[in-house]
């Protein structure tokens, strides 16, 4: 018998800024992207149970950024 295990990433939520960030890697100041991942267990392709997910607060031109913790991510999508 063939059972093939996995892990694939997948955005769950995307989302720019409204109040725009100075970037320090590319000198450019723009309205950052704020964005949920998480890396899922899958079976045969089929995306199972989220194994981790991450929170990412970046610059839109360059991809330089930062993580963030789930309360610091809650705060900036709400503001
Ligand atoms: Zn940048």
């Amino acid at each position: 018998m063939f059972i093939l295990f996995g892990a694939n990433d997948k955005v769950m939520e995307q989302q720019q800024c409204r109040i725009p960030e100075h970037c320090n890697h590319c000198n450019n100041t723009s309205n950052w992207i704020l964005e949920k991942n998480a890396t899922y267990a899958s079976l045969f392709f089929i995306s199972i149970v989220p194994l981790k997910t991450r929170y990412l607060y970046y610059c839109p031109i360059c991809k330089h950024g930062q993580k963030l913790d789930a309360d610091a991510y809650n705060w900036k999508k709400n503001s």
